[in-house]
């Protein structure tokens, strides 16, 4: 079995795009989002300045971060190890982009599932080299079997110096770049908001390209296609909802790995490259004929002679910015998500700890508050996706490497100690009673604290690899559980409201512990860096300081300390909205930083 790859030798690449025009037919890719495309950058100050071109696109990574994440299967490596992926079992959760590290995937604005390059896997099974391969005019894309030693991708890669993207992240890609530009491979090399007319990569359309439909129909009703090609809509074509003419070369995996033989195209097996025939014509050599065994300053053209290069390095051009991809919904599923977890666990340890505390209303209210929170946690998440209507294929069709499968079964684990606890207060009993806070306070803590190890699996958010995400997570429940407790305190319950407020004091104090301590330590790397400049100087830094740290976490805690009812349903209110700001910042910042 085959082991493809790609080489992208930049000597030869000349910056004309054909690749992205032919992925773009192959595949039907719409407007505004792109399989692979070329990134401009401009190094030096005229006239001693040089353009470099990157071809960009999915990697095919040994080690898919996006795969491990994907909880639906819908991206899968094939044997030939092409990472590929299915549409139609694809729910919109966009985890693979953030778990992708080189912004390889989007979300396709007509089918509203993720796509990518996946090496014209079509093409390959019926013999052919992927679309950007045979239109590149100077044979600056290479594919092939990286296992066989006398390919051409083979031979170069054991002769040719070559770096990949991004190396640390240990996905092991298998897309080679030689001569390769440091500052166009590092996304964070160069500013992605220039002023140019093609580099200003701020506005563009990505995920959120349902918003732009609108203009972007306007558009494809002037262009050729047919309106049943155009309007087919994704729920109208092959398959399950899956548009026909999203099929790549027409042909559709029916089956992971497996292409239905009755709707291939008759196809003319060729793997002549169209230069082949001009360079026939004009009686001259091919360049990479003989590519190891002879000297490779004479095989290829001569490089162009390297000026000294001064100034800042310009991104010039480059495919749309593809935005924040998790947005309120994911913010508010978060902090849902820490209320109903914290309730229960605020519950669970007075009842553990203090049971004497523990008063049949204040019982009642922590469930209720439990129960709503976790119903509002299933909708945001569900609110959340492209494809809301696919949300059951987490539970019908898991991938279970991915913490969103192992979060949905954890919620559901609470939303069954939930239910037996209402049978423990509907029999009169109370949580204090026996066994069920040991059994509330670990899936409270689960449910509360998987979110991290979901993070954690977005490679592509260096932030969110923090080991303090769990902690925060964990610091955050008990606010949101024991600040709603607060905000529904009654003045018949003075003794509960004590007790609860006094949580959620140490649970602040434990907030401001823990941020500075996140916002203080060195981070490895870069990315995390700037997201940290941001948060305590940069954007975030006023919403931070005093949206989080005054209002939300000081205020409520001098408005706790002298114990009136009234002011303690005030600081439950200022703390949630203080833990929602958080949340906010938390989720939304590290997504600021370009991946590509
Ligand atoms: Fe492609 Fe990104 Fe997945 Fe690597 S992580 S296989 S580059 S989509």
């Amino acid at each position: 079995m085959a082991n493809f790859g790609f080489i992208i030798d930049n000597r030869r690449c000349i910056g004309c795009h054909a690749c992205t025009v032919a992925c773009k037919s192959e595949h039907e890719v719409p407007l505004g989002v792109n399989r692979t495309w070329v990134k401009y950058i401009e190094k030096g100050t005229f006239p001693d300045s040089q353009r470099h071109f990157s071809v960009m696109r999915c990697n095919h990574c040994d080690n898919a971060p996006c795969i491990t994440i994907c909880p639906v299967t819908a991206l899968f490596r094939r044997d030939d190890g092409i990472v590929d992926f299915d549409s139609r079992r694809c729910i919109g959760c966009k985890a693979c982009m953030q778990a992708c590290p080189y912004d390889a995937l989007y979300i396709d604005p007509e089918s509203h599932t993720a796509a990518k390059c996946n090496y014209c896997a079509h093409r390959v099974d019926n013999g052919l080299e992927p679309a950007c391969v045979i239109v590149c005019p100077t044979q600056a894309i290479i594919s092939g079997d990286l296992d066989d030693p006398d390919s051409t991708i083979s031979k170069l890669l054991a002769s040719e110096p070559v770096t990949v993207r991004k190396p640390e992240k240990e996905t092991l890609p298998r897309l080679y770049y030689i001569d390769g530009e440091p500052e166009s491979l590092d996304a964070s090399a160069t500013d992605v908001g220039g002023h140019g007319m093609w580099n200003r990569q701020t506005r563009g359309v990505g995920h959120y390209a349902r918003y732009t439909e609108q203009r972007v129909a306007a558009i494809f009703a002037l262009s050729h296609r047919s309106p049943a090609q155009n309007h087919s809509g994704p729920e109208g074509g092959n398959g399950e909802n899956e548009p026909a003419s999203k099929v790549p070369g027409k042909m559709a995996s029916n089956r992971v790995g497996h292409v239905a033989p009755s709707r291939a195209p008759a196809v003319v097996l060729s793997k002549r490259h169209p230069l082949d025939d001009l360079r026939n014509l004009l009686g001259l050599d091919d360049p990479c004929n003989g590519v190891v065994n002879s000297d490779p300053s004479s095989r290829l053209p001569p490089a162009a002679p390297r000026s000294v290069e001064s100034g800042t390095p310009r991104r010039v051009y480059d495919a749309p910015n593809k935005g924040v991809l998790w947005g309120w919904q994911v913010s508010a599923y978060v902090w849902t998500k820490a209320i109903s977890s914290g309730a229960g666990l605020v519950a669970a340890l007075i009842a553990i700890l203090a049971p004497t505390r523990l008063t049949p209303s204040g019982e009642r209210i922590a469930w209720i508050v439990a129960l709503v929170f976790l119903a509002l946690t299933g909708l945001m998440l569900v609110a959340d996706l492209d494809r809301p209507r696919r949300f059951l294929y987490v539970m019908l069709r898991p991938q279970w490497r991915s913490w969103l499968v192992r979060g949905a079964w954890i919620i559901n684990a609470y939303a069954i100690v939930l239910a037996i606890w209402f049978c423990v207060l509907l029999a009169g009993w109370s949580l204090a009673d026996g066994w069920l806070p040991w059994l509330v306070a670990p899936i409270a803590l689960l449910t509360a604290a998987y979110t991290a190890f979901l993070f954690a699996q977005a490679r592509g958010r260096d932030f969110w690899q923090s080991h303090l995400l769990v902690v925060h997570m964990l610091v955050h429940s008990l606010i949101g559980g024991s600040a709603t407790l607060c905000a529904l305190a009654s003045t018949t319950d003075p003794e509960w409201n004590a007790v609860v407020g006094r949580m959620l004091i140490a649970a602040l104090i434990a907030k401001l512990i823990v941020d500075a301590i996140e916002l203080s330590i060195p981070h490895g790397s870069p990315d995390s860096r700037r997201v940290v400049q941001m948060i305590v100087r940069g954007r975030f830094a006023r919403l931070y300081r005093w949206g989080v740290v005054a209002f939300g976490c000081c205020l409520p805690v001098l408005l706790l300390l002298p114990g009136a009812t009234g002011l303690t349903i005030l600081a439950g209110v200022v703390s949630l909205i203080g833990l929602y700001l958080a949340e906010h910042i938390w989720v939304r910042a590290p997504q600021l930083i370009p991946l590509s």
